[in-house]
């Protein structure tokens, strides 16, 4: 059994969320493993940007969530936490990076965002995040 931490964010522009879309036709938040020494709003940026180019600011932390898989390759069951951010992008710019695995990136109505979205904690964490920004403003 291994641990991973991940970091990543709900981004913001407007009344749009950002969602990325894998090969595979699922919709997803952008999110990626938290380096050493890094801090996690930090990889959060830094991930946001890899997957989508997208460029951000943080707003707020927003909370953890938690789920386990088994990586195939090494026949072992991970435990991974992924740490969500708040996060306003500077403008709608943001293009999928198709090493990273994605095959569009798009803002999509806040209204609407939630229903995409492949995972059931990642649309509590969407909802979430809309909560959030809706008091902030
Ligand atoms: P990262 O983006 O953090 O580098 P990764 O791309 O290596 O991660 P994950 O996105 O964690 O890997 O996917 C690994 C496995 O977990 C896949 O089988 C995926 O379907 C599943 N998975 C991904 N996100 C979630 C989630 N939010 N809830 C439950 N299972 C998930």
């Amino acid at each position: 059994m291994r641990e991973e931490i991940s970091a990543g964010g709900v981004v913001i522009f407007g009344n749009a969320i950002l969602l990325l879309r894998r090969y595979n036709g699922d919709w997803v938040l952008p999110k990626g493993k938290v380096e050493k020494e890094e801090a996690l709003h930090q990889a959060a940026i830094r991930e946001v940007y890899e997957e989508s180019r997208a460029r951000v600011e943080v707003l707020a932390y927003l909370g953890e969530i938690h789920y386990s898989y088994r990586d195939c390759w090494k026949e072992e069951v991970i435990n991974k936490t992924v740490h969500w951010y708040l996060m306003k992008a500077k403008n709608m710019d943001c293009i999928p990076l198709k090493k990273e695995g994605f095959i569009e990136a798009q803002f999509i109505h806040m209204n609407r965002a939630a229903e995409f979205a492949k995972y059931r904690d990642e649309r509590d964490i969407i909802q979430k995040a809309i909560r959030q920004f809706k008091q902030l403003l």
